[in-house]
């Protein structure tokens, strides 16, 4: 007796096979997708993966996923789903000739912002620094005037459609920073803006507190007065409200010194968020001996850090979360030692930076970008943008993965196998994004049927 490809609507009727009944308990899934071509489940130990657990993707040819309640079911074969799920009546979702993913996880975004500077990218092409629009008023305080002067609702106006982007290209988390407001009242603001998205917006959000993103103008000559700000009236009342989960800083030269950092997440760290830190985008000035003193969770940039000081971190638990599109849109073309922080055992995590100087919203851009600029693996590009992702925003217990338990945040995309996401570059390859169990992005009618080999 043979289990039908693709059982017609209606009640899957009883297929045991071969050996008569399934010894297996029955399942009785409100949604199940079969036939995928292949399914990559990234299952595997609960911690953020290194080394060779880094490269394992845990694939399931002609896989199958069950989904209840909004959370993962069962994982396996479409086979014995079919069989596992007889006189049951899902909803089906037929993969065939596609990839299944879980639904990507970008750990660092600072995507709350208003306006934007497209100009600026034609400065930098007239080869201005980044540092210098800064000093001149460019660059994040532009970008933080422009935020100070817009209200919350178009502040989430513009907001939302750049998580609509994320969602449609397959985020199904994502990391929030404020930043660039830089007043207590307009810090506030931008944590607001993200709580009020998070209510509305299927994409789970996870807020930071980035208060310390830059000294505004009107602290210039005194920068420690504007930390004391950050520490003694920002902070408390940001955790007091609940409007954050973590701690970031930008630790560089020219902005935040690595002890004006330190008080600020040391500070962070005492008020229960957790710490994380910009370090060594530009300048090495030490903020990852910082960041390890502090344990923190994740250190951003790295660009040029050194190989004692990714060891250093990697001993102390805390998760590399590398950002590719920065220098690519800077055009300075220094990418963080990928290879080396492998070889080193430091977790990596990879995300869009998504800001107005590097307006990237596409985690399979970012993959690409990991492979070409990092030489990350696929499977290592892959595993960054999404256990791994997930830990950096300590959600690894609840998404990341396709697991028994966890979310169904699950991705169709219209490849065969993951080794095409890097490949194939430049459109975006997300057919269907289910959020929770419901299906939040469907572009099957807008696709042909795969021609590959089911
Ligand atoms: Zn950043």
């Amino acid at each position: 007796m043979h289990c039908p490809a693709l059982p017609q609507p209606g009640r899957i009727r009883a297929c045991t096979g071969p050996g008569g009944v399934s010894p297996l308990p029955r399942l009785e899934p409100e949604t199940i997708l079969i036939n995928a071509h292949q399914m990559v489940t990234l299952r595997g130990p609960n911690r953020p993966r290194v080394g060779a657990d880094a490269t394992h993707l845990g694939t399931v040819p002609k896989g199958a996923i069950a989904i209840k309640d909004g959370r993962i079911l069962h994982v396996g074969s479409t086979e014995e789903m079919l069989r596992r799920c007889a006189g049951s009546d899902p909803a089906i979702i037929d993969c065939t000739g596609r990839l299944v993913l879980p639904g990507f996880v970008d750990p660092h975004t600072h995507v709350a912002f208003a306006g934007s500077r497209e100009d600026e990218l034609q400065r930098k092409l007239e080869g201005a620094s980044y540092l210098q629009i800064l000093k001149e008023g460019g660059g994040i305080l532009r970008t933080t005037r422009a935020t100070r002067n817009s209200t919350a609702e178009a502040i989430a106006a513009q907001t939302r459609r750049r998580l609509d982007a994320m969602l449609a290209t397959g985020t199904t988390t994502v990391e929030v920073k404020s930043g660039y407001g830089l007043t207590t009242r307009d810090e506030i603001k931008s944590l607001e803006v993200i709580a009020q998205l998070q209510k509305e917006h299927p994409l789970r959000l996870v807020p930071t507190f980035l208060g310390a993103h830059a000294v505004p103008q009107e602290y210039t000559d005194r920068p420690d007065d504007y930390v004391t700000l950050v520490v003694d009236e920002m902070i408390p009342q940001v955790a007091a409200a609940r409007l954050a989960t973590h701690c970031d800083v930008f630790c560089e030269e020219g902005v935040f010194s690595v002890a004006q950092s330190e008080r600020v997440l040391q500070a962070g760290k005492d008020a229960g968020l957790r710490p994380r830190a910009h370090i060594d985008e530009l300048v090495n000035l030490g903020g990852a001996e910082m960041a390890a003193r502090l344990g923190a969770v994740t250190v951003e940039h790295l660009v040029c850090t050194t190989d004692s000081q990714v060891e250093l971190l990697a001993r102390a638990g805390t998760i590399g979360c590398l950002l590719p599109g920065t220098p690519y849109m800077l055009m300075d073309g220094r990418y963080p030692q990928a290879r080396r922080m492998v070889q080193r055992n430091l977790p990596l995590a990879i995300a869009t930076d998504c800001n107005p100087n590097c307006w990237i919203e596409s985690m399979q851009f970012i993959i690409g970008l990991s492979c070409m600029m990092l030489r990350l693996t696929p499977e290592e590009a892959i595993t960054a943008a999404t256990i791994n992702g997930a830990y950096a925003v300590g959600l690894g217990e609840e998404v990341g993965s396709l697991d028994v338990g966890k979310r169904a945040d699950i991705l169709l995309l219209d490849v065969p196998t993951y080794q095409h996401l890097p490949y194939h570059q430049g459109s975006n390859a997300a057919v269907l994004v289910l959020k929770d169990g419901k299906v939040v992005v469907d572009r099957r009618d807008e696709l042909h049927e795969s021609g590959a080999e089911p």
